[in-house]
């Protein structure tokens, strides 16, 4: 199986209103100057999916930032899988650590929302990261490969899955791993899926997020495993996201 391109997804949060959209016109511009080397996605807000559907063009995809694990119901305020899919949506991010943190969510609900997705025929960009009292304590690894065994759904393969390195105190804060690190925890995500999946996990795609900016992209994104990024911050304006996605040039 041909590895699959990498990805460079951009989670905007509980950020962006209309007058924002101009971003992903123009990230869309910036793209077609030259096909990148790599798959481009932004995940904006739920209100801004259909609207962000029809200025993003030919080069970025638009994605969803959380869905949950019914198809439909009595759930006031939840958006579904299917209704994710009904408005073109190929991707959903489940398992932010600010929805783990800010909602509770725990490894077995998570992997009920990415199974709704994947059954959506989505792909579930399920995140893991360790806090850093966790790393401090010496338990990255552990705290990361029980949440990869435990967070995404038996089912996983290539096409519908792809797992997201965010180590939780990186996010919005500046800093990062090191690379060897990144590399460390990467190959231990590689191994659980391997073991989980054979060859559908040798090539599920593993990106890295937490603090990734143009500067340390190309850096970060040559490390082993590491198959494309999670940007929050620096994927809001469409210079410095371009940035990024330049690493894959
Ligand atoms: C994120 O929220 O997924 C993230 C990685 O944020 P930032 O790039 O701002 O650290």
């Amino acid at each position: 199986m041909a590895t699959p391109k990498a990805l460079v997804a951009g989670n905007w949060k509980m950020n962006g209103v209309t007058e924002n959209l101009v971003e992903i016109e123009k990230l869309n511009d910036l793209l077609g100057q030259g096909a990148p080397g790599c798959d481009v996605l932004i995940c904006p807000p739920f209100t801004l999916i259909h609207q962000s559907m029809q200025v993003a063009g030919d080069h970025v995809e638009i994605g969803a930032q959380d869905c949950h694990a019914n198809i439909a119901g009595a759930h006031t305020g939840d958006i579904s899988a299917a209704m994710l899919t009904d408005q073109g949506c190929k991707y959903v991010i489940v398992a932010h650590s600010e929805r783990r943190t800010d909602h509770g969510e725990t490894n077995e609900m998570v992997r009920g929302k990415a199974d709704a997705a994947q059954k959506e025929g989505l792909t579930a960009i399920i995140c893991v990261g360790e806090t850093e009292a966790e790393r401090d304590a010496g338990d990255a690894l552990p705290v990361v490969t029980s949440q990869v065994r435990e967070s995404i759904p038996a089912e996983a393969v290539v096409a519908n899955t792809v797992v997201a390195y965010e180590p939780v105190w990186a996010i919005g804060t500046g800093r990062t791993p090191t690379t060897a690190d990144v590399a460390e925890v990467h190959a231990a995500v590689r191994e659980v899926l391997i073991e989980r999946f054979g060859t559908e996990g040798a090539n599920v795609r593993i990106l890295y997020g937490g603090s990734v900016k143009p500067e340390n992209a190309r850096e970060l994104m040559s490390v082993d495993n590491v198959n494309g990024a999670l940007v929050g911050g620096a994927s809001l304006k469409a210079d410095s996201f371009y940035g990024i996605i330049q690493a894959y040039d």
